[in-house]
């Protein structure tokens, strides 16, 4: 049996994944989960899974837990705090680490599994936005194997050679492929923008997520976030990175090689896909998701990103080639930002403008160190909350 820890096991992809989990019996055998607050949601999880250790972000909420647990299932362990995380993230029996904590929240607990050499099940697309070279460097170090779960990066994988990691030109490929769906305001009026509610931008047309990564699709700051997600995880430059808008989200990414082939992962949007390719590979293995129906799709369309109306792609091109650490800047200033705005503190046309003066009043710290980014990340938070306190 597999053993399997998931972090942020509430969630939208941790769900999926404990779905995937429960179709291919006496294949997995869960032995950690984690949370932030939801007790009742990770206790249910606990009662069904019945793992050895689950950890809740939030030390209150993992005495809360305790107790809910004390007479059911009083042999889990319950740890609270980063440590907990960090304890689910690195736990002996766990061969693979789903990590599915949303922002760079994730990121100590991923870098922990990563150093524990295990295969990282990575979701968490913000800790590479802003760790990436460490958490590359760090995986080559301690011979750990990630697996993307972003369902262009995994598509962008199982199009790749297997040996790409020899780098891109030397393998014959030319471009990658990035499809993004448009979001729910890809035909809108750019002039009505500014009255979009919370609601409306987490109504995504296509996928069911989480709400901060929803907010993130219709800003297209996802896609942007996506970039250095390819860029870190695949060796790409920026230039080798072509983001192509295709509404049906049919197709969930390509590769374009020197002879001019181009190969496609295609599939209905469902994350499942994504999450079973990953925690089998490289053998294959159910995961619920329904057979593509090629007739019911009927037709494929595609078109370039449209830069005035998604200003965040043009911001997230603009910190890779900036390097360092903006990035991490770039997405602590939109944490802030999509936070504000699911709370009504701040516009939607506000979001790219709040981390565009922050990228800009934020100074450049130390990359190469945990300690470095975590300090930018603290900094870059405060500065975009002055701003947004000023914007409102
Ligand atoms: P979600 O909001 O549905 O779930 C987030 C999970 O993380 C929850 O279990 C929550 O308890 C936990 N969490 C939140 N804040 C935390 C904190 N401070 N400390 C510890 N745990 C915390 O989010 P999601 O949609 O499942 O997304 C998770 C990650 O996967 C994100 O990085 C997202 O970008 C990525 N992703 C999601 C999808 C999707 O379809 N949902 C697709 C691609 C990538
Ligand atoms: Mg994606």
């Amino acid at each position: 049996m597999i053993g399997v820890s998931v972090l942020g096991a509430t969630g939208s992809i941790g769900l999926s994944t404990l779905d995937v989990v429960a179709r291919n019996p006496g294949r997995y055998r869960v032995v950690a989960l984690s949370a932030n607050t939801d007790v009742e949601g990770l206790a249910r999880l606990c009662l069904s899974h019945r793992p050895e250790l689950a950890a809740m972000a939030d030390p209150a909420c993992a005495e809360a837990l305790a107790r809910r647990l004390a007479d059911q299932a009083p042999e889990i362990r319950v740890l609270g705090g980063e440590e907990g995380l960090v304890a689910a993230a690195t736990h002996p029996g766990a061969d693979q680490v789903m990590a599915a904590i949303v922002g760079a929240a994730g990121l100590v607990p991923a870098l922990a599994a990563v150093r524990a050499g295990r295969r990282i099940l990575l979701a968490n697309k913000e800790a590479l936005v802003v760790a990436g070279a460490l958490f590359m460097q760090e995986v080559a170090r301690h011979g750990a194997e990630v697996l993307p779960i972003d369902s262009e990066h995994n598509a962008i994988f199982q199009c790749m050679p297997g040996d790409f990691r020899r780098g891109l030109d030397r393998v014959g490929v030319t471009r990658i492929l990035l499809t993004a769906s448009g979001g729910p305001f890809r035909t809108r009026d750019p002039a009505s923008l500014d009255a979009v509610t919370p609601e409306e931008a987490c109504a995504h047309p296509n996928w069911d997520m989480g709400r901060k990564i929803s907010v993130d699709s219709a800003t297209m700051m996802n896609k942007g976030l996506e970039l250095i997600e390819a860029r870190w995880l695949f060796d790409a430059r920026p230039d080798q990175i072509q983001v192509v808008v295709h509404p049906q989200s049919v197709i969930h990414s390509m590769v374009e090689y020197a002879d001019g082939s181009v190969l496609a992962q295609l599939g209905n949007p469902d994350m499942r896909t994504p999450i079973a390719h990953a925690m089998a590979w490289p053998e294959r293995h159910a995961s619920g998701v329904a057979p593509l129906d090629l007739f019911q799709v009927a037709r494929l369309d595609f078109e370039p990103p449209d830069p005035r109306r998604f200003p965040c792609l043009r911001l997230a091109f603009e910190a890779i080639e900036s390097g360092g650490t903006a990035p991490a800047v770039l997405n602590a200033a939109n944490e802030v930002a999509v936070a504000r705005f699911l709370d009504h503190r701040l516009r939607f046309t506000d979001i790219p403008r709040l981390i565009e003066q922050t990228l800009h009043a934020v100074a450049p710290g130390d990359a190469a160190s945990l300690e470095g980014l975590m300090a930018v990340d603290a900094e870059a938070r405060r500065v975009a909350e002055r701003i947004a306190d000023g914007m409102v």
